[in-house]
């Protein structure tokens, strides 16, 4: 915060008032952040099991006192397997959100409506009975059309099934160090993971404060924060890091649905391609920020660069 934000937040003058002995000037507010995780995807497990992965997160959530959303892809839980690594979650007291049937990619031209919805419904019908399932819908790769009037198709459809877009504010590319985490333990089993946690931490906080920057620009208020994570090996290993490392820098941990009671949640921007961080789209619709937005904003390609370069 610079000088002058801080005499316009506090409402006085730096003229009359000496900013370093003011007593009792309430700072900005600090940011708030949830966590929200994607997919459920434990097919795949490295270095731990499917349970093992399972309990590492729901232990770091626990012992954070925070409430997750897990925005589960309905494919994961048709299975008993995928529905027994599920019922802690709702045990836990976790939001469960649904992540379509079989993560479909809506940008893609082939991608139709009616397919999609149906693909929405048949997540539905997996996901309804746990009893923390809340009608919130996350797009996968956030994509939320490549046209006007498939965009807005699908929000007059989610409207109507009583669904809210679960948006992502702080987006990243965790699932990319993840893969490239995996690939380096198959390889080698004993690799050291720590370069790893390394990038992983630097890269969360560089983008969390870029969300964080654009948000406060563009909405003018304190948003709360919906930080998208994956459930993979990556966050298994270091998401209780992650969490700490916002704590330290001044972020308050708040519950995921309290996180999407914040207005933003509700915008509708009307860009195209669809999608993205709402922080991004809301920015994105208003022209003159509009010019310095990369998209895809978060699609790996700067991360693998930087990877490549470090070995990793
Ligand atoms: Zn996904």
């Amino acid at each position: 915060m610079n000088r002058r934000d801080f005499t316009k937040i506090a409402g006085l003058s730096a003229l009359t008032v000496g900013l370093k002995t003011m007593p009792g000037v309430a700072a900005a507010p600090a940011p708030q952040f949830s966590i929200t995780m994607d997919d459920f995807n434990w097919h795949n497990p490295v270095k731990l099991t499917a349970a093992e992965r399972n309990q590492a997160i729901l232990e770091t959530l626990r012992a954070h006192s925070m409430k997750a959303a897990l925005f589960v892809i309905g494919h994961n839980v048709e299975e008993n397997e995928g529905k027994q690594l599920l019922a802690p979650w709702n045990q836990a007291g976790h939001m469960i959100g649904n992540h379509t049937y079989s993560h479909r990619n809506f940008n893609a031209p082939e991608t139709n409506v009616k397919v999609y919805e149906d693909d929405i419904l048949r997540a539905e019908a997996l996901l309804k009975d746990f009893p923390r399932f809340r009608k919130y819908f996350r797009f996968p790769m956030l994509n939320e059309g490549d046209t006007a009037a498939k965009r807005d198709a699908m929000r007059a459809f989610l409207s109507q099934q009583g669904y809210r877009v679960g948006h992502v504010t702080v987006d990243n590319s965790d699932w990319l160090i993840d893969l490239r985490l995996g690939a380096r333990l198959q390889k080698d089993p004993a690799a050291d993971v720590k370069p790893y946690r390394d990038y992983y931490l630097q890269h969360m906080w560089e983008r969390a404060d870029y969300y964080d920057r654009l948000a406060r620009r563009v909405l003018g208020y304190q948003v709360k924060h919906t930080l998208l994570v994956h459930f993979n090996l990556l966050n298994a290993l270091f998401l209780g890091e992650v969490i700490d490392m916002l704590k330290a820098k001044g972020w308050q941990p708040i519950d995921a649905e309290e996180a999407f009671s914040d207005p933003v949640f509700a915008a509708k921007p009307r860009v195209v391609p669809a999608g993205q961080s709402i922080v991004w789209a809301v920015a994105k619709e208003k022209g003159a920020i509009a010019k310095s937005l990369r998209y895809p904003a978060e699609d790996g390609e700067i991360e693998k660069a930087r990877l490549d370069k470090l070995g990793l």
